[in-house]
This record gives C-alpha cells, sequence and structure tokens, in this order.
C-alpha cells in the first residue's frame, strides 16, 4: 500500500482533552473541500466526521487520520468521503451515513480511483479498500438517534443533494451541530435543510460574503436563454455534476421547457437511479421519474451522434475536465449557432475555467479556441450568506465555528455578520487543534 505520498503528516494530540471538547481538521478547515474533523472529549469519546479528498489537479489530501472507529460521512460528494477507503482498510473504521450516501459511495470511489490512474495522481488506496469500504457502512434513516459511546447522534437532512445530512451530537454537557454541506433552500431535488437547537454549530462557509442571486430569476434567465440558443437552431451543452446537478438541471428543463429534445449523459444517469432507488430522500420523487423519462439517455455510440442533433445536451464532466461532455464540444465548437451554459463552480485550472478566462482549453492533448457563446448560471446548492446567518440564528448556537471555506475572501466577512449577530466565532486551522470549553 501506498502510504500517504501526497498527503501531510498527522500532528493529532496523543490524549483525550482535559476540559471541554477538542475539534481537529486534518482537513477542510481553512479551505473548501478535502474535509475530516475530528471531535473527542475528555472521556476520549471521538468520531471523525468527513474523509474526502479534494478534485482539484493535483488533488489535496486530508493529513492522516488517527485511528477512529466510527466516521460519519455526510454526504456521497468526493471532497468528503474520497479518503475513507483508507480509513476502512488501515482502522476498520465503522461508516455511519445515509443508505442513499452508502449506496452512492461505491460508484463516487469507483470514478475517483479511475480519474487517479488516469492522471497519475497518488491515491493511497487501491480498487481491495472499496470492497472493504462498501462493507464497512452502518446505515441511518434521518430523525432516528444512535449512542456512541456517552454521545446521542442523530442524523438531519442537510438539502444540498439527496442524501445530504447535518449530525446532531447530543453530549452530556451539550449539543452540537455540523452541517456538511447545506443548503436551506429547497432544490428542485431535496428539501432545504431546517435548523436543529444547538450549543455549538459547525457551518460550512463556502458562499460566505456573496448572496445568491434570487432562485427564480435565475432559474427564468436559465431558461429563457436555453430556449433563445435552440430558436436559432442550436444546441445548448450544458456541462453538469453527475451527483446532484445533471438532475436539478433536467428537472428544471422538464418543467420549463417541456418540448425541446433533452439527451443526458455521463455518470448523472447512474446516479439518478440510485436516487429513484431511495425516493424516500427526494422532495419529489415523482417529478425526478417523470423528467427521468422525457430525457433521453445516451448509452450507445450512435446515441451519442444522435444527441448532436438534439436542442440540449446534459452531460459530466461538470468543469469540462473530462467526460462526454469534451467529446460532445469538440464537434459542436464549429457551429456558432451552439453555446455552452456552465452551471457550476469551474475550479482553477480546469477545462471550463480555462475556457471562461482565455476562451481556449484543452482537448484529447491539444489546446483548442473555442468561439461559441458561453454562459454562467448560478444553481448553487450551498447555503448563501444571509441563507447561513439565518441559519446560526435560528439554531441559537453560542459557539460557531466556520469551515469549508476560503479563509482569505469568504470567511472574514461572515465571521463578522456572525459576531454581530452575537455568536462566538472559531476559526478552524488545518492541522492545530480547537477546544471549546
Ligand atoms: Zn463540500
Ligand atoms: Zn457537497
Amino acid at each position: 500500500m501506498v502510504f500517504y505520498s501526497a498527503g501531510r503528516t498527522t500532528t493529532y494530540p496523543d490524549s483525550p482533552p482535559s476540559k471541554g471538547f477538542r475539534f481537529h481538521y486534518l482537513g477542510g478547515g481553512d479551505e473548501v473541500g478535502n474535509v475530516g474533523i475530528v471531535l473527542e472529549d475528555q472521556e476520549g469519546t471521538r468520531l471523525l466526521l468527513d474523509y474526502g479528498l479534494a478534485p482539484t489537479s493535483p488533488p489535496r489530501y486530508p493529513s492522516e487520520a488517527p485511528v477512529v472507529h466510527d466516521a460519519i460521512i455526510t454526504h456521497s460528494h468526493i471532497d468528503h468521503l474520497g479518503m475513507a477507503p483508507w480509513l476502512c482498510a488501515n482502522h476498520r473504521t465503522r461508516l455511519h451515513g445515509t443508505p442513499l450516501t452508502a449506496s452512492l459511495s461505491s460508484m463516487m470511489w469507483h470514478d475517483c480511483y479511475k480519474v487517479s490512474s488516469i492522471e497519475r495522481y497518488p491515491l493511497s488506496w487501491d480498487k481491495r479498500d472499496i470492497d472493504t469500504a462498501l462493507d464497512s457502512w452502518i446505515t441511518h434513516e434521518f430523525n432516528v438517534p444512535w449512542q456512541h459511546h456517552n454521545w446521542t447522534l442523530t442524523l438531519h437532512g442537510a438539502g444540498h443533494i439527496p442524501g445530504a445530512a447535518m449530525l446532531e451530537i447530543n453530549m452530556p454537557t451539550r449539543t452540537v451541530l455540523l452541517t456538511g454541506d447545506f443548503d436551506t433552500r429547497d432544490s428542485p431535488l431535496v428539501a432545504g435543510a431546517q435548523p436543529v437547537k444547538a450549543d455549538v454549530l459547525f457551518v460550512e462557509g463556502t458562499y460566505g460574503g456573496r448572496d445568491h442571486p434570487e432562485k427564480n430569476v435565475e432559474i427564468s434567465r436559465f431558461i429563457e436563454n436555453v430556449a433563445r440558443v435552440v430558436a436559432r437552431g442550436g444546441t445548448v451543452l450544458i456541462p453538469a455534476f453527475a451527483n446532484g446537478r445533471t438532475q436539478d438541471v433536467v428537472m428544471l428543463l422538464h418543467k420549463h421547457l417541456p418540448h425541446l429534445d433533452v439527451h443526458v449523459d455521463g455518470m448523472g444517469k447512474r446516479v439518478a437511479k440510485l436516487h429513484l432507488d431511495h425516493g424516500n430522500f427526494l422532495r419529489d420523487r415523482q417529478a425526478l421519474d417523470s423528467a427521468w423519462s422525457w430525457a433521453r439517455r445516451v448509452s450507445s455510440k450512435s446515441d451519442k451522434k444522435k444527441a448532436l442533433e438534439a436542442d440540449v445536451i446534459v452531460s459530466t464532466s461538470g468543469m469540462l475536465s473530462g467526460g462526454p461532455a469534451l467529446w460532445y464540444l469538440n464537434r459542436l465548437r464549429h457551429d456558432e449557432r451552439n453555446a455552452i451554459f456552465f452551471t457550476g463552480y469551474q475550479a482553477k485550472d480546469t477545462g471550463g475555467r480555462l475556457l471562461l478566462d482565455t476562451g481556449s482549453l484543452e482537448i484529447y492533448g491539444q489546446l483548442t479556441e473555442i468561439t461559441l457563446e458561453t454562459e454562467q448560471f448560478s444553481f448553487s446548492t450551498h447555503a448563501g450568506h444571509q441563507e447561513i446567518l439565518d441559519f446560526a440564528q435560528a439554531c441559537g448556537a453560542k459557539d460557531v465555528v466556520v469551515y469549508h471555506t476560503d479563509p482569505n475572501h469568504a470567511r472574514p466577512p461572515l465571521v463578522e455578520a456572525l459576531e454581530a449577530q452575537g455568536h462566538t466565532v472559531h476559526e478552524p486551522v488545518n492541522g492545530i487543534s480547537g477546544i471549546i470549553e
């Protein structure tokens, strides 16, 4: 086994804290994604929340986890569960999450393994470890508590993507709530997160300092622009993340533009099938089912060619860094009537970011100029600045720990606003333990 060739070494303390409880970020404290948080009290009760890797190029890995027998996996995005196979293989860690997160994990890990092999990124776990991890799941429904030593744990719906959970911990002396990735607004797929009363709130601050455009206004702008491109005879290529965004976009198109010919390609097809198998985690299973039977799923080479004639193609990868979306772009780029509509965040050095910044991107090793119209739409399912503030207030949290955030731009305005609301705010740094007394 390759042992953390790409990770940072751990500095986790040897003994339990002498007072209160300790939180220690292996990753995700002062960065977006790559999350791993160890929580421990004076009795030595220990729990890990998430263990992911950030799928940047090259990826960012959290530091090595200390021995933990139990880990909560909040949701099935790779920046929250990408390193879990290492835990299970090395520490026999049990993974706790919702049944949908457990079902989606296999696909996410296999995809992560495949991408790492193709891109030659180091990975400290291998394919056999995926099987160990799959055997390590203990699944929990929302609002059904279980005991973890002297703590009572409960999962609550987090919005964000289907199956995503917030964790409530009832310790003997206090209640702690960790949001994972969350959104209080409804999306086509999931209902927004509801506040839970807590003394201490760990909240993700991805959108600190930024408010989302009003949802209905953004949806109208999207729908109008799709209709405009189709009316001029063009095809709209919509690169979309497989796990959540692909299904949200197809549902929007089905609801607002049902007369269009929409084709779907990429891993999002398998994700949707699992969503439908776990319909209790969806806001409206019937709506996804109808949208999904309405859209044409691309499954063969001839389907792919047919899709080039479609009104809309929704496909992975969401950041144009590979996947069928690049194949479509390579064919569609010659006809100026076509357009590319981004529906998600485009990380640094990805194809999508390069295209937006420079007008060119690499297609199969060739730097290629793209003159097609590009547009960006904000369909984020992370809480915006104001939603985070309202949520912290509604939870009644005395202490708020802001993590999963850019420490230079997003966190400062959020910390300032939370302090103005009367919370005591903590700003975690990876590798340095914090104590809440
Ligand atoms: Zn995340
Ligand atoms: Zn997420």
